[in-house]
């Protein structure tokens, strides 16, 4: 850059009344899309009154034709049709909707000298120390034996009492203070603080069993019930703005939420687009994308085969073959934002800077770009002419530093179809932390940039 003056994603930024109100839903988006499954329920929900239509009620996907498919109720995808064939390609953005969090095990309830608490087992890449002394919430589904599900949500409402794991106090720690950062609060030391009033029960363990009674009577669910149940451990409380001129996001989730909230915004607002445009958001891509809501179980592919067959009246793996390998696709998962307090980790010619823009990325990875999908630069091409004339506030970045580290995401299970794939989200502060950061200007960019990418006609 030849001026002194750094060209900031602010400058650029003038932010329509829709955009201003986006900001609004994306806050409400983060506070009540806590799990996966809440945040896939809301966004079918908005997909439902846009007029997706649920595929087993579609007739045919004719241009225009507007589709949705729910994956277990913890992913989905959504579809518009172009009016191109969809054989000859589409347009796809995909992006995940769960989150590192701490999940409740199969057999979680003891009493320890009067304290009750539940045992939980970490899912995703945390730093174990930071979910100890706050305020956590509980959320999540209980099938009984019959099949009926109760749903769980403590500690996000005000009246709601909240939970919390406990730490050392400093006085005692001197043990503590000599480990290593991972090993001074351990998993299985991850135990939430439950109740301790016994309630005038009887017998051995009385706080135990009044929790036991307090579940049946509130929830009708029993000790053995918690073997079919999904319940997560998450930071309680509301996303809000952050920084004295709300520039900031703080909120739980907003890898890979941000992303997937920008996604559906840039679906939403299309109408007729000359490719088929998808929109889907995967689950387990904190845990390395496996499982049947994972992005490697075949549900893109399948989704792919069903609207296919609707097109050309029969199904044809042919055509199927020929749709994905012509796709062209954006992962959308979020970068590590360019933190000066932790500066000695990046190389900052390579970084995503917080206020820049959206962020691409030609590869992940870890070590000599091991896991990583490394993208062709004629797609990279596509994609920076496109933003540029959308004019979008963009910049490139890499993780870190070359060997500090690495990671990597679901542009991988996309590229093995021979689709064209970028990765393409925004920089976080605090990232997988129980409370991320990110930009409000980044954020407007990644909208923008997703809905041209989408509605792009070359
Ligand atoms: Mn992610
Ligand atoms: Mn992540």
């Amino acid at each position: 850059m030849s001026s002194k003056k750094v060209k900031l994603a602010w400058d650029e930024l003038v932010m329509s009344e829709k955009e201003r109100q986006a900001m609004t839903e994306y806050l409400a988006f983060l506070s009540e899309g806590k799990t996966e499954r809440k945040s896939w329920q809301l966004l079918e929900r908005w997909a439902q009154k846009a007029d997706f239509v649920a595929l087993d009620g579609v007739k045919g996907f004719k241009p225009g034709q507007k589709v949705r498919l729910a994956v277990r109720g913890k992913a989905g995808i959504i579809a518009i049709s172009g009016t191109r064939p969809l054989n000859e390609g589409f347009r796809l953005i995909a992006a995940h909707l769960d989150a590192p969090r701490l999940d409740i095990k199969q057999r979680p309830l003891y009493e320890e000298e009067g304290l009750a608490f539940l045992k939980t087992h970490y899912y995703g890449g945390i730093k174990k120390y930071q979910w100890t002394a706050l305020p956590l919430a509980l959320h999540g589904v209980v099938i009984l034996r019959d099949g009926h599900k109760v749903e769980i949500v403590v500690g996000e409402a005000d009246e709601d009492p909240v939970f919390t794991i406990t730490d050392l106090l400093p006085h005692l720690a001197k043990d503590q203070y000599d480990k290593k950062l991972p090993e001074a609060i351990t998993g299985e030391g991850l135990n939430l603080l439950l109740g301790h009033d016994p309630c005038n029960e009887d017998g051995e363990e009385r706080v135990k069993l009044a929790i036991l009674h307090f579940l049946k009577d509130k929830y009708g669910i029993e000790e053995d019930d918690f073997v079919s149940a999904e319940l997560e451990v998450v930071p309680a409380g509301r996303a809000r703005y952050a920084g004295l001129d709300r520039s900031f996001i703080v909120g739980y989730g907003q890898d890979d939420r941000v992303c997937s909230f920008a996604a559906w915004k840039a679906i939403e607002e299309i109408e007729q687009p000359e490719w088929t445009t998808i929109v889907l958001f995967a689950d387990k891509e904190e845990i390395g994308s496996d499982s049947n809501t994972g992005m490697k179980a075949r549900y893109l592919e399948n989704f792919i085969a069903e609207l296919i067959s609707m097109q050309n009246g029969t199904y044809d793996g042919l055509m199927v073959r020929r749709a994905l390998s012509r796709g062209k696709a954006l992962s959308a998962d979020v970068a590590a934002g360019y933190d000066p307090n932790y500066a000695e980790v990046m190389d900052k010619r390579n970084s995503a800077f917080l206020g820049r823009g959206v962020v691409i990325s030609k590869y992940t990875g870890s070590r000599g770009k091991s896991g990583s999908s490394d993208a062709n630069p004629e797609f990279i091409a596509e994609v920076r002419r496109i933003f540029d004339e959308a004019k979008v506030s963009w910049q490139t970045a890499e993780l870190g530093k070359v060997d500090q580290g690495g990671g990597g995401t679901i542009a991988q299970y996309m590229a093995i179809y021979g689709m064209e794939v970028l990765d393409c989200g925004v920089g976080i502060l605090s990232m997988h932390a129980p409370w991320e950061i990110s930009s409000v200007a980044d954020l407007i960019m990644m909208m923008r940039g997703y809905r041209a990418f989408l509605a792009d006609k070359d």
